[in-house]
């Protein structure tokens, strides 16, 4: 998870977003939510770049700021993913930290 890691160290006061691939690697996707402060929406049409990846294995977002655990948005929106891994790149006691969800039965569990 060190990616993620570097790239919530370069600072932004947005939420970042995009997926990550079997082979570790990640994709940035542009975050076309209202308040990007406070949420993150991929932008639809990069989604279909690589949702027909059969490599495609998860999702990432920052929390700029603030502790990795999920929002109430961050849980529903998960929950249209069950398939993939999440991870929630944030700070807890100032280390940035990744914590990762999987979806099991309908539930949003951390890993
Ligand atoms: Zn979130």
């Amino acid at each position: 998870m060190q990616p993620l890691i570097d790239l919530y160290l370069e600072g932004h006061t947005v939420e970042r977003c995009g997926f990550i691939f079997r082979d570790g690697s990640i994709v940035e996707i542009d975050n076309v939510h209202s308040e990007p402060e406070r949420g993150f929406r991929m932008d639809p049409k990069q989604i279909l770049e690589h949702v027909d990846n059969p490599d495609l294995v998860g999702t990432w977002h920052t929390h700029p700021g603030g502790d990795p655990n999920l929002s109430q948005e961050d849980y529903a929106g998960f929950l249209s993913w069950p398939h993939l891994e999440h991870h929630i790149v944030g700070e807890l006691r100032g280390t940035p930290t990744v914590e990762s969800f999987v979806i099991d039965n309908g539930l949003v569990l951390k890993k």
